[in-house]
Parts: structure tokens; C-alpha cells; sequence
């Protein structure tokens, strides 16, 4: 093509050059015509060499986005969060496309439509905010249709933008192009690209390529974080397992000793549990499990973890709490339980159960994840040793095991 343009401009110059020699050799006055089939041709040589011009930017804009083509692979092929992607998505896009708004919407279907994740150059307060139909407009076409739309063909036949409610258009934003985020033949969202130099619908193919290509981290970040969750939780009760513990644990305390915070550990143990299995059977003591869990679970702070650290005990890490902090709040929910009700298969009266709780503080009752633990433990089996349904804290245990 470029060649071709090459060829047709060298041979209109050509002609050119050759009517002017021509001219200047005869001796004849130049008839009007003349004049006008100059300045045709002069127009013919200006038309293509823009359109050569033009050619070549549009090469120069594919070869950039070639080039970019392993940078966006590999910042959206490595280990994301299904958070982190829309922002990737949207800063790398926005960059090689040269778009002044490039934005990513997620497709909530029962939120009732699009809504604005991650973007640039959109109005401020759309973001999580403002729904767009799923059905209708440039983005609802693309949605319906699962194919990159382009505002070329999306206005083919129409005199303008059409505005149906709920829709950018109507909002008053006018995409170039609209490309769905489809997987498991589900469109999950779009990306949205509006204010680009030149047409973005003869970069459909790349256009196209990048929202497969979120598609797919959307995909491997859920499929890692769905065995990271596996792999990290009891299939039990869905507390986290002591692998995570120990992973978990070392991070927390690293990060409580480099700002000097606090950090409690509580390990809360079920008073005469085999009792109760031996009483009201295995299923009976596994409902009462999966209902404790339950209960302390929401009883804990996003910023704290349960584990099952054993069969019927239950570690909880405290960040940023001391010893009394920690305290007030175990005991409190040492409280709850007792007061509790807990329904069990082939009883009809639900059982009560009690817990015990050792509690250790770091730095005064140790500097290491195992010290802490053995801490706790101790306290725990003082507790027991009390008579149970209680909580006993590792910095009052005295030398000979004893509380005081
Ligand atoms: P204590 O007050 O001293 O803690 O008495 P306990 O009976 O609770 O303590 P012990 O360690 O002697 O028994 C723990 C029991 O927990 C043993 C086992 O029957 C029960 N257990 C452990 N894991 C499970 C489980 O996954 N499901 C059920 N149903 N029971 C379990
Ligand atoms: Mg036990
Ligand atoms: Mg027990």
C-alpha cells in the first residue's frame, strides 16, 4: 500500500516536473487550462502525500504498539490480584493508543450494568457509582454481540450518535471503541477507549488482543487465588490452616517489631470436647466446630486471622493489641460462647459449650512466632488446670504454673 502511494506520488511529481519543463520551452502563451490542470495536479500530489503521510504515522503508531505488545504481556501475565488488573489495563491501554480516556467496566449484572472500575479521563464520580446498560449503546452492543464495536461501523447509516437512556452516549461520553472482556462465553466487562489520535477501528486486532488478554489475567487470578484459598484453609469449619499460620504469622510479627506494635495471640481450646463427641456423636461435634468457628470468625477484625491450629482449637492473631486489649476482647467472646445456643444433628435441644483461652503479648512474652505460641499454650493449660471456661494471660502466669 505504502509502496503503491510511493509510486503514484513519483509519477504524479514526475508529470508535473515534465509539464513545467515543457511549459518553459514552448513558446506559446500558456492557455487557461493550462493553469488549471496545474493546479489540479498540484492537488492530486498534496492529497497523496497527505495521505502517504498519513500511511506512514499509522505504520509508526502499529510498530509502537508492537513493540509495547511484551511489556503489556508481561505486566498483565504475572501474579495479579483480580484487583490490580483493571489499573494495568487501563494505564498500559491508554498509553500505546495514545486515547485521552481509556477506561475498564465490569459488567455487574445484578447491580443492574456497567460500572466504571478503573479509569482515566472519564468524569469524576462515575467511578462505582454511575450504571450504564448492558444492552444498549456502543458499550451494550459490544456487550451483547461479545466483538470489539468501533464507533465507525457502531454509526454506519445513522446521521449521528444515538442517545438511549442509560447509555455514555446519553451521558454525553462518545467511545471510539468498545472492546468486551468475555471468558467462559460470559461478558464480565469491557474496555472503553474515547478521544484517540486517528481511528481506533483499524487497530481493532490489537484492541481485541488486549481484552483477551485481560480476560485471561482475570481468569489465572481467580484460579491462583481460589488454590491459595484452598491450600490455605480447613475444609472444615474455613478457618485458615496452619500453613497459612506460619506463613501468616512471621509476616505479622516482622511487622509488629518494625513499628514496635503490639501483637496478641490467642489459643482458645473447646472444655471437654470429647465429651461431647462421645455424648452426641462425631456429626454433633463437628456441627458444634464449624458453628464456633463461625462465631469467632465474626468476632474478628479484617485486620486479624482464625486458624484451626488442632482439632478443636482455634488460634486468633491480634495485630496491633496488647495484652489487656486482647483481654477485654477474648474474654468478652468466651462470654458469648457460654451464652450460646448450638443446634447439632439428632438433638433436639441444642448443646452449650465453653471455651478456655491462653493469651501471650508480643514483646513481653516472646520475641518469636514458636515463643509466642508456647506462651499462649502454657497460659491455655493454666487455664484448664483453673477449672476451664476462663482466660488466663501468659504474663500473669507464675513460675509454678499458676495464675495470679
Ligand atoms: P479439655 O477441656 O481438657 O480440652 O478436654 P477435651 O475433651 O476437649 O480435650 P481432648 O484434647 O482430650 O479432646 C479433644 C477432642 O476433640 C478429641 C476428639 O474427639 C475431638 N476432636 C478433634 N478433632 C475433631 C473433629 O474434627 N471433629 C470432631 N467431632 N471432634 C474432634
Ligand atoms: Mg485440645
Ligand atoms: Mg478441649
Amino acid at each position: 500500500m505504502a509502496m503503491m502511494l510511493l509510486i503514484a506520488v513519483g509519477l504524479l511529481l514526475g508529470g508535473v516536473a515534465g509539464f513545467f519543463i515543457g511549459r518553459s520551452t514552448s513558446p506559446r502563451p500558456a492557455p487557461p487550462a493550462t493553469t488549471e490542470r496545474e493546479a489540479h495536479l498540484l492537488r492530486q500530489v498534496k492529497e497523496l502525500s497527505a495521505e502517504l503521510q498519513k500511511t506512514a504515522r499509522e505504520r509508526a503508531g502499529d510498530l509502537t504498539i508492537a513493540s509495547q505488545i511484551p511489556m503489556i504481556v508481561k505486566r498483565l501475565g504475572q501474579r495479579l490480584s483480580p484487583g490490580a488488573i483493571p489499573g494495568i489495563a487501563v494505564r498500559t491501554t491508554k498509553e500505546i493508543f495514545l486515547a485521552s480516556a481509556a477506561g475498564f467496566f465490569a459488567l455487574k449484572k445484578e447491580e443492574g450494568g456497567f460500572q466504571l472500575v478503573e479509569g482515566v479521563g472519564f468524569p469524576a464520580g462515575w467511578k462505582g457509582i454511575r450504571r450504564f446498560s448492558s444492552t444498549e449503546g456502543i458499550l451494550g452492543a459490544a456487550a451483547r454481540q461479545q466483538i470489539v464495536v468501533a464507533k465507525e461501523e457502531y454509526l454506519a447509516g445513522m446521521k449521528g450518535w444515538p442517545t438511549p437512556p442509560g447509555t455514555l452516549e446519553e451521558a454525553g461520553f462518545f467511545p471510539d471503541i468498545a472492546a468486551p472482556v468475555v471468558w467462559g462465553g460470559k461478558t464480565f466487562g469491557a474496555l472503553v477507549f474515547a478521544g484517540a489520535e486517528g481511528s481506533l477501528g483499524a487497530k481493532r486486532p490489537y484492541v481485541s488482543m488486549l481484552a483477551d488478554m485481560v480476560a485471561s489475567a482475570f481468569q489465572n487470578s481467580i484460579a491462583v487465588e481460589t488454590a491459595d484459598m484452598e491450600a490455605s484453609t480447613d475444609p472444615l469449619t474455613g478457618a485458615y490452616n496452619r500453613t497459612y499460620l506460619v506463613r501468616r504469622f512471621e509476616s505479622e510479627l516482622r511487622r509488629a517489631r518494625n513499628y514496635t506494635s503490639p501483637l496478641s495471640v490467642l489459643l482458645m481450646d473447646i472444655d471437654h470436647f470429647k465429651q461431647v463427641n462421645d455424648t452426641y456423636g462425631h456429626a454433633a461435634g463437628d456441627a458444634i466446630l464449624k458453628q464456633l468457628a463461625a462465631l469467632i470468625r465474626k468476632n474478628t477484625r479484617s485486620s486479624d486471622f482464625v486458624v484451626r491450629y488442632g482439632g478443636e482449637e482455634f488460634v486468633s492473631v491480634m495485630t496491633s493489641a496488647n495484652q489487656d486489649q486482647a483481654f477485654l476482647y477474648v474474654d468478652r467472646l468466651r462470654e458469648t460462647v457460654a451464652a450460646g445456643e448450638f443446634p447439632v444433628p439428632g438433638n433436639d435441644v441444642p448443646l452449650k459449650v465453653t471455651i478456655s483461652v491462653g493469651v501471650s503479648s508480643f514483646p513481653d512474652d516472646g520475641q518469636t512466632t514458636t515463643d509466642l505460641l508456647k506462651a499462649a499454650d502454657q497460659a491455655l493449660y493454666t487455664a484448664k488446670a483453673g477449672g476451664r471456661n476462663r482466660v488466663v494471660r501468659a504474663s500473669r502466669v507464675g513460675l509454678d504454673g499458676k495464675p495470679f
